[in-house]
């Protein structure tokens, strides 16, 4: 398999693939590592994670930079991701010991009535390449820290972080064989999963979830999918500071080059300050580095995969064909790598690609709305829910809307951001279950329940 540079389009090194043969033995040792790990304490495993948080710390450039070269993420956006490690850290050891403890529910006379939470076993953690350290953390790190092994299919345009958390994990003390990368494409993920796996953790698009879903149908397993999004964003008129709102809307929006999942890929702003908001939108758009992502003065680097700025300029495209209109960017630059200008439309409508599909890039369409009826309507009007996020003074009348959204995670004034208090989870097209928070580590473990009575 070839790794290649977005930012030049390169290959610059090449790696065997697994075959059904390796993944097979490398599951079947996992296998045999588990059982061991599961009878080690919590507060030992918690002791391991926090090394390879220490780690992780000491490697923290090396680590960004591999980022930048396989993925074209902006350096400082590499440094800052790699550093996602620390508050999972923190937050598994402030609160895994008490989540994993047995709970006696009961006890009357002789009899006992408890619930013990016990690992899955080997798990499959089938991860993308947007956020490869993040989405890595909030499976793996929970799932060792619950008992489990783990079989880590990283992205083939992320294959080098895989490599990373395994050298890691094992010099922090991990027995070896507990985390394996499995190394591959598609077809490879495909043949993990026929393996002899205990449970599927799964991120990536809505395409591949329902496949995989669709693969596993019969196996009783559990399987979690965290899948796409293409999350709105409503700006009512009385926001304190419309430039302020424009500028974070922006970020929200092209931070990563729009490769988020929670990325806000669709806009709609009130009437009454949609030419003031657009203003200084693309004021905020305007003063966007375009560049090589090792320069630390870039924030918008090439995009991951060759075929997306193509897929972007289709967008923009169908776009302007029904009507839309242009105010920056939407080319593809004549230079080497996956490069895509920022683009903003105005004047779209539901009709467009562009507020339907998830774009996952540097692109955004802001529309007008009388108000917060029709705001509200255009906002539930897709097949996805991870996020959506309001904008106002009025905390009542922002959740008076968002609590009616079918989504997994809203936001009052912010957007584009993930807590490891607080469970990570999509609705519809945006997935099936959740990471992090309480239910992040339960959904490692099954729960046994012990009915006890002294005889
Ligand atoms: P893909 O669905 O293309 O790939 C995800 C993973 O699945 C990759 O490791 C891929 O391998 C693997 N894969 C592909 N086909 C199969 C198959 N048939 N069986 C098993 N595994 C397979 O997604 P991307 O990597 O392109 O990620 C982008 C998507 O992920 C976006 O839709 C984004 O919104 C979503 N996402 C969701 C998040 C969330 O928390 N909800 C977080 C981050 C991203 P390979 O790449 O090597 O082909």
């Amino acid at each position: 398999m070839q790794l290649i540079n977005p930012a030049n389009g390169q290959v610059f090194r090449e790696v065997d693939e697994d075959t059904t043969e390796t993944i097979s033995e490398k599951i079947h040792h996992l296998k045999r590592v588990q059982e061991e790990w599961a009878a080690v304490p919590v507060k030992e495993r918690l002791g391991i994670i926090s090394t390879f948080g220490k780690l992780v710390k000491a490697q923290r450039e090396t680590l960004a930079q591999w980022l930048t070269q396989e993925t074209g993420k902006p350096i400082q956006q590499a440094r800052n991701e790699v550093t996602g490690a620390h508050n999972r850290i923190a937050h598994l050891q402030k609160h895994a010991e008490k989540w994993l403890a047995e709970e006696l529910l009961e006890k009357e006379g002789s009899t006992q009535e408890l619930i013990r939470y016990e690992p899955l076993g080997v798990i499959a953690n089938i991860s993308a390449w947007n956020f490869p350290y993040n989405i890595g953390y909030n499976v793996f790190l929970y799932a060792l820290v619950a008992g489990n092994a783990v079989a880590y299919k990283p992205s083939e345009h992320a294959l080098l972080t895989g490599f990373g958390f395994k050298s890691l994990l094992e010099e922090a003390g991990l027995p070896k064989g507990l985390f394996e990368v499995i190394v591959g494409k598609g077809e490879v993920g495909e043949t993990l999963l026929k393996a002899d796996i205990d449970g599927c953790f799964f991120t990536g698009s809505y395409a591949t979830g329902k496949k995989i879903a669709t693969q596993l149908a019969g196996r009783m397993i559990p399987l979690q999918l965290e899948l796409g999004g293409k999350d709105p964003l409503y700006v009512m008129e009385d926001v304190r500071d419309i430039k302020q709102a424009a500028k974070n809307a922006a970020e929200g929006a092209f931070y990563n080059n729009g490769q988020s999942c929670c990325a806000v890929e669709r806009i709609y702003v009130h009437a009454s300050i949609y030419e003031e908001f657009l203003d200084q939108f693309l004021e905020e758009v305007r003063s966007y580095t375009l560049g090589d992502p090792l320069d630390e003065t870039t924030f918008i680097g090439p995009l991951t995969r060759k075929d997306q700025p193509s897929f972007l300029f289709g967008q923009v495209k169908d776009a302007l064909e029904k009507g839309a209109t242009l105010h920056c960017g939407g080319k593809i630059p004549n230079r080497p790598g996956f490069y895509f200008e920022p683009a903003v439309l105005s004047e779209v409508n539901h009709e467009m690609e562009l507020m339907r599909e998830e774009s996952f890039g540097p692109i955004i369409g802001i529309q007008r709305v009388e108000g917060d009826k029709e705001a509200a309507k255009l906002m539930a009007d897709t097949n996805y829910g991870l996020t959506a996020a309001v904008f106002s003074q009025d905390k009542n009348r922002a959740l008076q809307l968002l609590d009616r959204l079918n989504v997994g995670t809203v936001y009052w004034n912010c957007c584009d951001r993930v807590s490891p208090n607080l469970p990570w989870s999509g609705r519809k097209q945006s997935g099936v279950g959740s990471t992090l928070s309480y239910q992040g580590i339960r959904v490692f473990t099954q729960p046994k329940a012990y009915q006890l009575r002294e005889g």
